[in-house]
């Protein structure tokens, strides 16, 4: 999609700080890490958020899901554990519409979330 930050990134049109790639999906570093660990997940196709997401998408859905597990014990996080967080319209905060899943480590999480 044109005007879309993530979109751009996926064609490397901007830069990235890629840690995971296969042909579905993207992993590189949030800009703004609000963790010592703060990494974005993404679909490389564009879905807007997840109530744009159909049946077609199941398994991209789940890929990415397997990814950020795969990606968490990669860095280690086994033992301490990690969040995982897509923020979906308005009220969840959401900014960038191009689904993302933030994967969130390095330091204790409170609940409920702000
Ligand atoms: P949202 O609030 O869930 O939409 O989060 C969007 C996230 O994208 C924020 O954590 C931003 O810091 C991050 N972000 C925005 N632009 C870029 C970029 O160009 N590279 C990496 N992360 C970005």
């Amino acid at each position: 999609m044109q005007d879309c930050i993530f979109c751009k990134i996926v064609n490397r049109e901007i830069p990235a700080k890629v840690v995971y790639e296969d042909e579905k999906v993207l992993v590189f570093h949030d800009i703004n890490p609000v963790a010592p660990i703060h990494l974005l997940l993404i679909p490389k196709q564009h879905i807007p958020h997840l109530l744009a997401a159909d049946e077609v998408d199941e398994a991209l859905l789940g890929h990415l899901q397997l990814v950020a597990g795969r990606v968490a014990k990669d860095l280690g996080l086994e033992e301490k554990g990690f969040r995982l967080v897509t923020n979906n319209l308005k009220d969840a905060g959401q900014v960038v519409f191009h689904l993302h899943y933030h994967l969130l480590a390095g330091r204790p999480f409170g609940w409920p979330p702000g």
